[in-house]
């Protein structure tokens, strides 16, 4: 079985909790692999709509094992700076990986934290010289970006690992959310005053499993960054906090016709497709955060906001619709290829989209004109046979 082995594993860190939030910032700072691959120093804002964009020449460089390969063109390229030419072997296995940040054992072997070598955001200080006529109109991106691999073995992720591992996996994530949004010491804007604490900077949790929508390793990953930069979906979320008076999920468990639920599990975790629904296959986790009808203050507006039995029922509702796809997407004729994302933040409770890759973007799409080759009811009924 293919896996990375404990002891071609750079440890820098075995436990962040423990780890001082500056510390990390400075391991980051300090490693040159990164720094050869960092993004530019500013980003820039569409303003039609908000979009938020970063460039980065250095990710088009990325090693990729899930291209075919015919067309690999280009040999790849290492952490350490070395070429490779494709062997169907697997970077992360054979620990062509920057240091670890945490490492943890699991029922089968161990996951772990480490930070991405090709950043989307990078920890930049202010001050230094621009970059030509980009930095008039664009403003400083400042960041980090990491990489948790639910397991060291190659075949294993959130779809077919025990659920108590995975509950383990999501509770390192959580432990890192916490410590890098709650660290007033950073450059980050005070994004969010909560009962549970300030949040600096705003997070960015997605996994992307599939070579069509951005998954450029097979082994299971989750990326998670952290960052000035407010994604603008997170803007939409915060715009319907404030013009309904609570947020998104609490609105949507409200008017979401109970045929689309396809899975309620324990601590009020709902798994169902949106009455919305863009593409076949779209759905959404959505935590009830024992609210009724009235709001109940404060809201679970993070990963790390949510009870051990809530972080569970998370775990189980990924691992069911991951599994599913497996399945679904293939029967379709689709390549497995779909997105999941979290939204976080001052949104009055986060919530899951997953978005599996079931149909090409048309022009009429990027009108924001959605033709959607499916029901919700038929989404439904194909994620029920196979969720139970
Ligand atoms: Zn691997």
């Amino acid at each position: 079985m293919r896996q990375l082995k404990r002891e071609a594993v750079l440890v820098e860190f075995d436990d962040i909790s423990k780890v001082n939030p500056e510390e990390l910032l400075r391991g980051v700072g300090s490693d040159h692999a990164i720094a050869r691959n960092a993004p530019l120093r500013h980003f820039q804002i569409d303003p039609r709509n908000g979009d938020r964009v970063v460039y980065s020449e250095a990710r088009a460089r990325r090693p990729h094992d899930t291209k075919k390969v015919e067309n690999e063109i280009l040999p790849l390229r290492y952490a350490q700076g070395q070429n490779d030419s494709i062997s169907g072997g697997c970077v992360v296995c054979e620990g062509k990986t920057t240091s670890v940040v945490d490492i943890t054992p699991t029922s089968e072997g161990f996951t772990f934290i480490n930070k991405n070598l090709f950043p989307v955001t990078y920890p930049f200080s202010e001050g230094t010289d621009g970059e030509g006529p980009f930095s008039s109109t664009g403003q400083l991106a400042i960041g980090t970006h990491f990489l948790q691999w639910p397991s060291n073995l190659h075949d294993k992720d959130l779809d077919n690992m025990s659920l108590e591992d995975t509950f383990i996996v999501l509770k390192r994530l959580c432990i890192l959310e916490r410590n890098i949004l709650h660290f007033a010491g950073s450059a980050m804007p005070l994004g969010h005053v909560h009962a549970d604490g300030n949040h600096y900077g705003y997070i960015g949790v997605i996994k992307n499993v599939g070579r069509l929508v951005g998954g450029s390793l097979v082994h299971g990953h989750h990326q998670i960054v952290h960052t000035n930069v407010k994604p603008r979906k997170i803007l939409d979320d915060q715009r319907f906090k404030e013009q309904h008076g609570h947020g998104f999920s609490q609105y949507l468990l409200a008017h979401n016709p109970k045929e689309y639920h396809v899975k309620e599990y324990q601590g009020g975790v709902v798994l169902l497709v949106p009455y919305f629904m863009r593409r076949p296959l779209d759905a959404m986790i959505l935590f009830r955060d024992g609210r009724g009808t009235l709001q109940r203050a404060p809201t679970k507006d993070y990963l790390h906001h949510l009870s051990d039995e809530e972080l569970y029922s998370l775990g189980e509702a990924l691992r069911d619709v991951m599994s599913a796809l497996k399945i679904l997407m293939p029967r379709m004729g689709r390549e497995l290829a779909y997105n999941w994302v979290i939204h976080e933040g001052d949104i009055g409770g986060m919530y899951v989209e997953i978005l599996p890759w079931t149909q090409e973007m048309g022009g009429y799409e990027q009108l924001g004109m959605y033709l959607c080759q499916g029901r919700p009811e038929s989404t439904v009924n194909y994620y029920r046979e196979l969720i139970r």
